[in-house]
């Protein structure tokens, strides 16, 4: 295999049979094994309290493991941390930075962790502050700044040593969806021009319009590990709420579709995917129920988590 070749066939992160249990007992990871391609764009999605923090925190050694490895781009995060560290971007969940200081002061000071010489970074600093629509903000005081605003920060700040892995942990929690919008307009620019991504997010809509794959993580285990296609192909029914007319009380038998009463004027419709919806409306008219309008009762993707969790047994996970 030529040079080229062999460097790009080694994962961008491969994590193996990684454990960590805290201080007080807590398993927070059960043996997490995991690969994520080199210029992927992977969604790691679970509840509140599975793991994904915890993982992405030995990934960036905050915290250490109790045993297993991970490998940045090869690098062994017991053999190597520094190496791994140049690889990697973090958005934190939390903003972290010091809001006396100014975005410009907080992308260079961040670069010369990095050992940047600062004739670098204070261009490298406008490239990222202008691309995140911050730069009229960048020589004011940080807790000037929106929390959109602080969030590409972030971003910026994250991208200061041109990481080959950025890792972004929940980072559009309560950001309005058009500032969502434009983070996501620069993080897939990014990973078309090769950087990989790894994203955890509660949103998970935006995971199955974003991400190429994804693990689900629950209770400390990888339940799902697959491409999205495959994920939402494995859904074969599909859930719709009725605003209706004419509905009596008496929940008709229509074959195939399971029908459930919320109220005199709303109803529920769960069928295959494949089922015709316009057998649907005749059954219902040939009952004297009018549909004045319908909408999808879920997101598939969250469907399907919900029911990954239920059948992992963690029906009662938040
Ligand atoms: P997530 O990011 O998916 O919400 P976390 O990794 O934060 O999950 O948490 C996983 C589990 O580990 C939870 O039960 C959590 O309470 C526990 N946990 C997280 N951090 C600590 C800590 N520093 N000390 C003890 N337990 C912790």
């Amino acid at each position: 295999m030529p040079a080229a070749d062999a460097s790009r066939a080694v994962p961008a992160l491969e994590v193996v049979d990684l454990r960590k249990t805290y201080a007080s007992g807590v398993q927070a990871l059960k043996s997490v094994s995991l690969k994520v391609a080199q210029g992927d764009f992977f969604a790691l999605l679970g509840p509140n309290g599975a793991g994904k923090s915890t993982l992405i925190g030995i990934l960036s050694s905050l915290v250490n493991p109790t045993s297993g490895d991970a490998r940045v781009f090869g690098l062994s995060i017991h053999a190597d941390r520094g190496g791994v560290m140049r690889q990697i971007g973090l958005v934190p969940q939390e903003i972290n930075f010091n809001q006396f200081e100014t975005p410009f002061e907080i992308c260079v000071n961040v670069a010369g962790f990095y050992g940047i010489p600062r004739t670098i970074a204070r261009p490298r600093a406008e490239k990222y502050l202008k691309e995140l629509r911050i730069w009229d903000k960048a020589f004011q005081p940080t807790r000037m700044m929106s929390g959109g605003m602080k969030r590409r920060l972030m971003i910026a700040r994250a991208m200061m040593n041109e990481p080959r892995l950025l890792i972004l942990d929940e980072p559009t929690a309560g950001v309005d969806i058009e500032i969502r919008r434009s983070m996501w307009h620069f993080i897939t620019g990014i990973n078309r021009a090769g950087t990989t991504v790894i994203l955890t997010t509660h949103y998970l809509e935006e995971a199955e319009q974003l991400c190429r794959n994804i693990a689900i993580i629950d209770h400390g285990e990888i339940v799902e590990d697959t491409s999205m296609r495959r994920l939402l192909s494995k859904l074969d029914v599909q859930s719709f709420v009725l605003d209706v007319m004419g509905f009596d009380g008496t929940l008709p038998q229509i074959d195939g579709v399971k029908l459930v009463r919320l109220d005199d004027q709303t109803l529920e419709a769960e069928m295959p995917s494949t089922h015709d919806l316009n057998a649907l409306f005749a059954a219902l008219t040939a009952h004297g129920i009018t549909v004045t309008s319908m909408r999808n009762k879920t997101n598939r993707l969250e469907e399907l988590f919900v029911r990954l969790v239920e059948r992992n047994g963690n029906g009662a996970a938040a």
